[in-house]
């Protein structure tokens, strides 16, 4: 390799504008990416060549490269802003580790450091210069970037410009004013969430020029969907987490109690694993995500505060052990899974008391009733979702507006459900909520079809009904499947202000009536496969041999010394996949390591040998 990072930092003037060839080049150097992801190359292209960007990309796709490349090459500062302190300091550890020249102005700098950044800035050595909003207020700031040779400003998550978000930070408002003071620098902004209103907000508040507007898809396609029925809860989770060992993931539970009940349960099982939510003190809060952020190996069992400006590329799998709250919540947490693009697997596991529940806290909640009535919408589309009989990512992306294939790479699609005619399935469950007058909950209900003998059957009279034990052949369970498939069907519900009882809806009653037909999954017998969550776990799938595998674990555990050693998170010493392809290509030279994912050439200088030598006491 010839080019190093520092070596490409001659004066802008001095070199031909760089394209789309010279980005490439440079990221496989300092990065030792193979090629851009789906969407980089295209606002890569119009940041290079000078143009005000206003992007829309999915969490994870890769914002960051479209900026931090430009900065590398073309000399000149770059000032990011983000709002997201924790993830600036890990960009900047990841961007030094790699051999660029970054710092940070945030409040979790102490003065000493603050002071050597600024000197660094006069002296014009720093490429990326990342600062909190609330900095962007000190004296005299536009000049001395000025001086420093301001090139571009690119704000992270621009959405926190728009007043309309609950996201708004007043200090965002002072990037454009920061910009006009500083002589109009172009201006590159990113945002995981913006729809064409909120993109006309931003583009008019923080550009003094119209941006191009790039928008990607919401797709990740390394991530694994899966849903299932929960049962026995705790022990779902626990058989999922067993089948990935080792793995760092979040399990998002509803309640505290709940965090700290499976935490336990998980560590009794050997596992490693911590609670995280609001009832902590906040240093023991940010002393256990350092953790998370550090290891290769941690489970955190958490409320769904946990992990929004959490930074960590290698979270490799997701668990809901309960309904989360829509689908966009539910997309934004399965999408902190898998960010460095390696194979993560998410499951959610619910019930329809989950969704009952949040069914009456959209009801008891304070807003007017067009809200209410929109929220629930958007429960039933997570429902619909939970129970759908197709593809599943196909849901996902139709929910958000994407057209798409099925996938081949969710529960469904590996296991498709065959579909039955389920009219007298149907017919069963909704005359026994008929017969007993629309005012009963599921467990009563399922007691009635079952036959079951309780006081409440006694007390109503309900086994002289003709419904009583029709349903005999098929287990609690089986029933709950049932009902579950008939809500996501819109075929019977739940009234808003009701007191958990269902009742049969217009769509409902054609099948009823036998005017109307509607196809079902047959009720499962025992455990539900989707359960069982993903596939096969990517490093054991990959390294076939036991050598392989004991090889990866010992280089594991060389890139977990390395990065203790020096105080940072593991994936900033190397990516997973690397140490998979490290594992497979065994290379025995720096040179063969060259071209291993995620070499770059600072990183095989800094480490090559170390992990050369792990290899070469596995021949
Ligand atoms: P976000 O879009 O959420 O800001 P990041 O910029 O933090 O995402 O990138 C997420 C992860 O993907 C990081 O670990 C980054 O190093 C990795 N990444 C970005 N671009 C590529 C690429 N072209 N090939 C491989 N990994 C990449
Ligand atoms: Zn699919």
């Amino acid at each position: 390799m010839t080019i190093r990072p520092d070596s490409t930092l001659a004066p802008a003037a001095a070199r031909p504008r760089p394209g789309l060839d010279e980005a490439r080049a440079a990221m496989r150097e300092v990065f030792g990416f193979p090629d851009f992801r789906p969407g980089q190359g295209e606002i890569l292209d119009a940041v290079l060549a000078g143009e005000d960007v206003l992007a829309v990309m999915p969490t994870g796709r890769g914002k960051s490269l479209c900026f931090q490349l430009p900065a590398i090459l073309r000399g000149g500062l770059t000032l990011v802003v983000s709002p997201l302190i924790a993830l600036m300091r890990d960009q900047v550890a990841a961007l030094q580790s790699a051999g660029v020249e970054a710092a940070s102005l945030t409040s979790a700098d102490d003065a000493e450091a603050r002071e050597a950044t600024w000197r660094k800035l006069d002296e014009g050595s720093l490429r990326l210069l990342y600062m909190a909003p609330e900095r962007l207020a000190a004296p005299g700031l536009a000049q001395r970037l000025g001086r420093a040779g301001l090139s571009l400003i690119a704000v992270d998550e621009a959405h926190c410009v728009s007043q309309w978000g609950h996201d708004f930070r007043p200090d965002y408002l002072r990037i454009a004013e920061l910009a006009r003071a500083a002589g109009s620098p172009q201006i590159a902004a990113f945002t995981a969430t913006a729809d064409a209103a909120a993109r006309r907000d931003i583009a008019a508040r923080l550009f003094t020029r119209e941006p191009r507007e790039f928008v990607a898809g919401f797709d990740r396609p390394n991530i694994f969907l899966g849903v299932g029925a929960r049962q026995s809860g705790a022990a779902q989770v626990l058989d999922f987490i067993r089948a990935r060992p080792g793995r760092a993931g979040i399990v998002y539970c509803t309640s505290r109690k709940g965090c700290d009940d499976m935490a336990e349960r998980l560590r009794k099982a050997g596992i490693d694993a911590l609670a995280y939510h609001a009832g902590l003190e906040s240093a023991e809060r940010s002393a256990r995500q350092d953790r998370f952020v550090q290891s290769d190996s941690l489970v955190m069992c958490a409320t769904v505060a946990f992990g929004m400006g959490v930074d960590k590329p290698d979270v490799r799998f997701v668990v809901h052990a309960g309904l989360p709250k829509s689908m966009e919540a539910y997309y934004q947490e399965i999408g902190r899974a898998g960010r460095d693009g390696d194979p993560a697997d998410t499951l959610m596991l619910w019930t329809l008391g989950d969704a009952a529940l949040r069914r009456r806290q959209i009801n008891e909640s304070e807003s007017d009733a067009a809200r209410k009535q929109m929220e629930l919408r958007r429960l039933g589309a997570l429902i619909a979702y939970c129970e759908a009989p197709r593809c599943r990512r196909q849901t996902l992306l139709a929910y958000f507006g994407d057209a798409s294939e099925p996938c081949g790479h969710c529960d469904l699609c590996l296991d498709p459900p065959e579909l039955i005619d389920g009219a007298v399935l149907a017919q069963k469950a909704m005359s026994a909520i008929a017969r007993t007058g629309q005012r009963f909950g599921l467990e009563h209900l399922v007691t009635v079809l079952r036959g079951g003998d309780t006081d409440k059957v006694r007390e109503h009279g309900h086994d002289a009904l003709p419904t009583y034990g029709v349903g005999a052949d098929l287990t609690r369970t089986q029933w709950m499947g049932v009902f579950r498939q008939l809500f996501a069907a819109g075929l019977i519900d739940q009234p808003v202000d009701g007191h958990g009882e269902w009742v049969i809806t217009p769509a409902g009653r054609e099948v009823l009536f036998g005017r109307a037909s509607v196809a079902l999954r047959p009720p499962q017998a025992g455990r539900e496969a989707a359960s069982r969550g993903g596939p096969a776990p990517e490093a054991a799938d990959v390294l076939r041999t036991g050598e392989a595998r004991r090889l990866y674990a010992a280089l594991r555990a060389k890139r977990l010394e390395l990065a203790q050693a020096a105080g940072k998170p593991a994936y900033t010493v190397f990516a997973d996949r690397t140490l998979v392809e490290l594992a497979q290509k065994r290379p025995a030279s720096l040179q063969a390591m060259e071209g291993v994912f995620g070499v770059g050439s600072r990183k095989l200088e800094r480490y090559g040998a170390a992990f050369l030598a792990v290899i070469a006491a596995h021949r």
